[in-house]
């Protein structure tokens, strides 16, 4: 099987109640347990590159390992994986030209920091171009707060969708999907200790999603898929190795799985995960490196990294995104 859009993706997904992971990456272990993980479940799968991914690896490298992937999925175990490659917050219409000439076949233009008029004339202009080679585009309405690559919103400058912009913004504009804003937030630090409570574990306990936004957003656009970035659950077991193996990352809290099930049963069909990924992998080289400080070849500690991110997806394809089996 070839790359495809997640056109048939979302309206599976969108009638089934579940939604698909896009998950972000930026090497080669990264894509193996991502897929390997895919490949078990038989989940359809959409993996993101961002501006900063493709920076770091050179765009030809991803794509060549993202097509390594399928064809080992046919070899190995004579699936077709299903595989969407996006462009994770496109902030030009140069950038999306350049990731749709260059294979993918969907890109997001992310214009939520303009105003509604500009946001709308930039992303007709790469829905136009986008459409005319097959390519599928996801816009933003809202922002997050939070840091993700190059993208950097405090809490104050965030804002979260306005429902009675987004008729209008999907008709004028043409997009596929609309990322909306409802209180997700990007990176592993997403929310201050003011803005949350804490458990009798000391934990954060996150201010929960804005489900009535979502709902009026769905309402509104009825059949429409609807996306979910900065949507991270930040796993505590993770954190936890992560401080007690030298690192020190305090007070790292995310989104719970349980209400990011509860959206991938309605109209979300597209959920975004790149920190919990970050965290299984550095999670496992930590504990490693405390384990075997003798060790110096990469593959040591690499090969333990894939598998943890391997079994994080897993998880994540069949206990939170519903996925498992739909490809
Ligand atoms: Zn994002």
């Amino acid at each position: 099987m070839a790359i495809v859009t997640s056109k048939e993706m979302f309206k599976k997904a969108y009638d089934g109640g579940y939604a698909i992971g896009a998950f972000n990456v930026n090497n080669m272990e990264i894509i193996q347990g991502i897929t390997e993980a895919a490949m078990e479940k038989h989940a359809p799968l959409i993996l993101q590159v961002s501006k900063g991914a493709r920076a770091y690896a050179k765009h030809v490298y991803l794509m060549k390992l993202i097509e390594a992937a399928i064809a080992d999925a046919e070899q190995s175990a004579g699936f077709d994986l299903p595989i969407c490659v996006h462009l994770d917050h496109g902030d030009t219409f140069e950038l999306c030209k350049s990731c749709i000439d260059g294979g993918f076949t969907s890109v997001m233009i992310d214009g939520s920091s303009k105003s509604f008029e500009d946001n709308i004339a930039l992303t007709k202009q790469v829905v136009e171009y986008a459409h005319d080679h097959g390519v599928v585009v996801e816009g933003e309405l809202g922002t997050l707060a939070g840091v993700e690559d190059e993208v950097k919103v405090s809490a104050e400058d965030s804002s979260y969708t306005r429902p009675e912009e987004v008729e209008e913004f999907v008709s004028r504009t043409g997009v596929d999907s609309l990322a909306i804003a409802i209180g997700t937030s990007h990176g592993a630090y997403k929310f201050t200790a003011a803005q949350c409570t804490r458990n009798a574990d000391g934990i954060l306990v996150p201010p929960p999603l804005r489900f009535d936004i979502l709902d009026e957003v769905s309402k509104r656009l009825p059949g429409f898929p609807i996306v979910l970035h900065g949507s991270s659950s930040v796993p505590q077991e993770f954190v936890k190795i992560i401080n007690e193996n030298g690192g020190k990352m305090p007070d790292a809290v995310g989104i719970p799985e349980e209400q990011l099930r509860q959206a991938a049963r309605g109209a979300v069909c597209k959920i975004n995960i790149d920190s919990d990924l970050r965290l299984a992998m550095t999670a496992s080289i930590r504990k490693y490196f405390a384990e075997h400080p003798d060790h110096f070849d990469p593959r040591q500690y690499l090969k333990p990294a894939r598998i943890a991110i391997k079994s994080m997806v897993e998880h994540k394809l069949v206990d939170v995104l519903g996925c498992d089996g739909k490809a």
